[in-house]
């Protein structure tokens, strides 16, 4: 692929784009409401508009969302995997050019925007097997000549808000499995990222066209809180799936709270790395490394707090602030890039705050620490000595700083690691087997996610996904998180 607005014409996307659809031909029509810009962090200019939903748009949407629900859950199981698997299919087919998109639309380097891709290609995969595996269990009854046993049903059209950063795979981990377990999906992307939603939802139109559906895939794209949270005070979405901030998590789950409707959610990480007297230091630096400055930072599940035993404090540091340095900055479709921008000024602005206030708190910066002065939103990837309470490091900055912390014992580190609001991900390099179950026990790691010798970054979709505390609870993608997307009924039959 060479040229953008080759990538952009192979997409489906247009200068200009409806911001809602329900299938093909069934786009919402432009209305009065403001253009919104798709924009390429790299460079600060506009990729193409999008004409954002209104209420009445969303009516509709919702409508015919609610009407596909009554055919769709009739849909044999596997059939709808079916449908899946030839979605999977398109998405290998456009696998180039959609990551291609993710890079222009997000800042992500290319082999991270193809990555993305690869893993919708996965998560088709395994939603396709999981069509034939929607087990409810038996159980013997205490009554004679009876039957106790559950099944899952389908749950009705699900709505699914999804954050910028991971702008087409956190639709796949929601959208396979709950089309596969008979549910309709509203999907409302991030404002930031609506061209890659708008590229998805053109594969899903073609694909349920054939079928002779609408409505099992909607789009729904505002920019309007108000009508963001129209959308999760709707008591006709039994279950939102919500990934993004804790501040805005917060708001959402005590919304739907409100109306006990049902949420998934996949909030803010602030991911630990422990170092500890016995590790493989060039092993733990490249997992850090990649950890920490992958996607710029801006990952729920890079690596933002490092806790390295005192003895071998100064040599990783060593080998950190010789690898930051050989970091390549720019231009994120450039092969030679490994570190693209931040998505907006915002970003790059919380980046600065969150300097100066390290500076204020006394932390020492061993590498990094300033914004590029050049167009796009670039800033340096960072690492700090700093200590575990300063509000600073208990809080999730979503740029690519990385905190260190000498420990004198693995139980002090495991305390200070938990030590934070949040538990998604966190990891433990060692060659200690001890220091190792230690971690994984009950006493060890709070997270949802606790590895050992490999990062914090970069879950396979095989296994549930998601983190506790101010994380939310949330888990998807693979195990048995479908189950999320379906109602659980106990039958007794007595015969
Ligand atoms: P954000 O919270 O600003 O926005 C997330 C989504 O919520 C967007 O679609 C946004 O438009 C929407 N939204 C905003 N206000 C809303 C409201 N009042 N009601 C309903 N929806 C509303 O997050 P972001 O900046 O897009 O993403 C970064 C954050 O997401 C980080 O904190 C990151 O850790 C988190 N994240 C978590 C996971 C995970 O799986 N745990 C994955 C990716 C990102």
């Amino acid at each position: 692929m060479s040229n953008a607005q080759d990538i952009l014409r192979e997409l489906g996307i247009q200068g200009t784009n409806a911001g809602g659809s329900t299938g093909t031909g069934r786009w919402c029509a432009p209305s009065n409401v403001p253009l919104l810009q798709s924009i390429n962090p790299a460079t600060g200019d506009p990729i193409a508009g999008v004409h954002p939903c209104t209420l009445p748009d969303y009516e509709r949407i919702l409508k015919d969302s609610l009407e596909a629900f009554q055919r769709w859950r009739l849909v044999p199981a596997p059939k709808r995997g079916e449908v899946v698997r030839q979605i999977g299919q398109i998405l290998r087919e456009k696998k180039d050019p959609l990551g291609t998109l993710v890079s222009l639309e997000t800042g992500k380097i290319k082999a991270e925007g193809e990555g993305e891709v690869q893993e919708m290609i996965d998560m088709a995969d395994l939603a396709v097997g999981q069509s034939r595996m929607l087990y409810g269990a038996t159980m013997p009854s205490e009554r004679p000549a009876h039957r106790l046993s559950e099944q899952w049903h389908p749950l009705g059209p699900v709505g699914v808000i999804t954050a910028f950063n991971f702008p087409v795979a956190v639709w796949a981990w929601n959208a396979f499995l709950a089309a596969i377990a008979g549910d309709t999906i509203v999907w409302k992307p991030s404002p930031k990222a609506p061209l890659c939603a708008i590229a998805v939802q053109h594969i899903c139109n073609r694909v349920m066209e054939q079928q002779g559906f609408s409505g099992v895939f909607s789009l729904f794209i505002t920019d309007q809180q108000s009508l963001a949270e129209t959308m999760v005070q709707d008591r006709r979405l039994p279950l939102i799936s919500f990934t993004g901030s804790v501040t805005v998590g917060r708001q959402v789950a005590s919304m739907v709270g409100q109306r006990l409707g049902r949420t998934l959610l996949e909030l803010s990480g602030n991911n630990a790395v422990i170092v500890d007297e016995t590790a493989d230091l060039d092993l733990a630096a490249r997992a850090i490394v990649f950890g920490s400055v992958g996607t710029a930072g801006q990952r729920c599940t890079t690596t933002r707090r490092l806790f390295v035993h005192e003895s071998r404090t100064d040599e990783l540091i060593a080998k950190l602030v010789k690898a930051y340095s050989q970091i390549s900055i720019g231009n994120p479709l450039e092969s030679n890039v490994l570190m693209g921008p931040l998505i907006d000024l915002a970003a790059v602005e919380a980046y600065r705050q969150a300097i100066e206030e390290i500076k204020a708190e006394g932390g020492q910066i061993l590498h990094g620490g300033k914004v590029l002065p050049r167009a796009g939103y670039f800033v340096e990837p960072t690492i700090v000595r700093a200590h575990n309470h300063w509000p600073v490091v208990q809080r999730e900055t979503f740029a690519p700083i990385l905190y260190v912390m000498p420990f004198h014992s693995l139980d002090q580190a495991i305390e200070l690691q938990n030590g934070v609001p949040q538990g998604l991900s966190s990891a433990l390099f060692t060659t200690n087997l001890r220091h190792s179950e230690r971690f994984l026990s009950v006493g060890g790691s709070d997270c949802g996610i606790a590895n050992v010798n490999i990062g914090t970054s970069g879950a396979e979709i095989g296994g549930a996904f998601g983190g506790e505390k101010e994380t939310g609870g949330g888990r998807e993608a693979g195990s048995d998180a479908w189950k999320a997307y379906m109602r659980r009924q106990t039958n007794t039959v007595n015969w």
